[in-house]
């Protein structure tokens, strides 16, 4: 029986979720292997071993357990800033006079202000069990380096972060707040690495990018003993640990015996969304529900709508190993003046899987149209939200609309991922109407796919 649900509504600890889920159990089409970068062969477990955490890389081959333990340790941290509220957008819905229902899941209740809390727990408390000492990480916009931050001071861990040098220039505050915590947070490129060395010498003055801040990363973690690289999104194992957050949605919807016809999700590297519809799709792909699945992009970075699904290196430097994913191409660039994050070339092979077979649908927004959408939603439901998950409100918004002129009453849940708090010159641009829309040409594009690598794995798949 179907109950009306409370504007707010939190998990008690007994309800919390004891195993995350892992939704290639039920996927019977998987993505391929990653690829080694050096001889094109499938990457051994060894291979990965070298970069990352034993656990995770044992999560990330896992494609059978349904479920996997969540560490008492691990659940320990998360009582910290979880349950996270489930909450019925009453207000947002009465302002668009919308017979939609709205839902919405906040992660923005911790000090990083985002979801991404939710793996750097469950990766750093992985890495202090193995015996390291320290692990590496990049950041671009800074929410996921503050998370690690936090889980590495919690568990007792050494941590340096490549923060893109533009970024940490223009967020000196995100900054301190790592260095709060205990991080050593270096401005990427730098003269510590020998890839930072090169692009110094090649580009001198270069703001960096995300790509030279992850090989700056995995350099360092090669070459310092009893460390490993961490990374904050993309990757199977980081979905994974974010199942959380669909498991928690999942039960809080179901003791109210609602299903949602639609769930929306904002996609940078895909892993909020992947984790938000995790239980749902698998439902799904086993024919218990016939939920629509929408990921949004920023059309200024179009990689599910109008990228390629192909191998592909996970780095502008082109030393990770090539993964099969919708990609613009590891040399892609996207605007400077493009203000929330969400910029990532490639996108989760999972989620590109999904997508790829028909089980997930793509849209594209352009950054005013979703600073609208994020001013609107500020003001009804009183939570200043990140750029990246007002992705997820514009597309909720529109598809509440299109429910009002159709007469439907949909249930809509959308990821509300973080707080916008740091990236207030964004608002201000927004404010101070000189923000502008990019979207890039054919021929901007096309540049970008030419920095797919010709490997023999992408020969048929052209
Ligand atoms: C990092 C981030 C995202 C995008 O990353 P995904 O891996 O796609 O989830 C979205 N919202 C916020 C607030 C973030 O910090």
């Amino acid at each position: 029986m179907e109950k009306e649900m409370p504007y707010k509504v939190y998990l008690t600890e007994e309800e919390m979720p004891r195993y995350w889920y892992n939704v290639k159990a039920h996927m019977k089409s998987k993505h391929g292997p990653f690829l080694n970068p050096v001889n094109g062969k499938p990457c051994t477990k060894k291979d990965l071993q070298a970069v990352f955490c034993d656990e995770c890389v044992e999560q990330e081959l896992n494609e059978t357990d349904e479920l996997i333990e969540i560490p008492r340790e691990i659940r320990d941290f998360y009582r910290m800033f979880r349950p996270s509220p489930l909450v019925r957008a009453y207000f947002l819905e009465r302002a668009l006079d919308t017979p939609a229902q709205i839902y919405y899941k906040f992660e923005g209740n911790n000090t990083s202000g985002s979801h991404k809390l939710n793996s750097a727990a469950a990766q750093a408390y992985y890495a202090k069990k193995q015996g390291l000492k320290s692990v590496t990480t990049e950041t671009g916009a800074g929410q996921w380096g503050t998370a690690l931050s936090m889980a590495c001071a919690f568990y007792g861990l050494g941590l340096d972060v490549y923060m893109v040098k533009v970024s940490a220039e223009q967020k000196p505050h995100r900054r301190e707040v790592m260095r709060t915590y205990g991080a050593n947070v270096v401005a990427s490129p730098s003269d510590t690495t020998e890839a930072g060395r090169k692009i110094l010498a090649e580009f001198p003055g270069t703001g960096g990018s995300l790509g030279c801040a992850i090989s700056e990363a995995v350099e360092k973690a090669r070459s310092t003993p009893s460390c490993r690289y961490v990374l904050g999104s993309v990757l199977d194992h980081v979905l994974l640990h974010q199942s959380v957050i669909g498991l928690e949605c999942k039960t809080a919807l179901e003791k109210y015996g609602i299903t949602p016809d639609v769930i929306i999700g904002c996609c940078g590297g895909g892993s909020n969304f992947g984790g938000l519809i995790a239980p749902f799709m698998g439902e799904r792909l086993e024919g218990g529900n016939n939920i629509e699945f929408i990921g949004v992009e920023p059309a200024s970075c179009p990689t599910l709508t109008k990228g390629r699904y192909a191998y592909d290196f996970c780095d502008s430097a082109k030393i990770t190993p090539m993964a099969q994913m919708y990609t613009l191409g590891c040399g892609f660039m996207p605007s400077p003046n493009h203000a929330g994050g969400l910029r990532y070339h490639g996108m989760s092979p999972v989620i590109s899987r999904l997508y790829h077979d028909g089980y997930i649908r793509a849209v594209s927004a352009e950054q005013s149209k979703v600073f609208d959408a994020a001013v609107m939603f500020a003001k009804c439901e009183g939570i200043l939200p990140a750029p990246e998950s007002s992705h997820a409100i514009k597309a909720a918004i529109d598809a509440a609309l299109e429910c009002k002129e159709n007469g439907q009453s949909k249930k809509i849940l959308f990821g509300l991922t973080g707080t916008g708090y740091f990236d207030m010159s964004a608002y201000k641009q927004y404010n101070d109407k000189t923000m502008a829309d990019f979207i890039p040409t054919d021929a901007d594009l096309a540049k970008g796919f030419a920095t797919i690598p010709n490997c023999e794995a992408n020969k048929n798949n052209r």
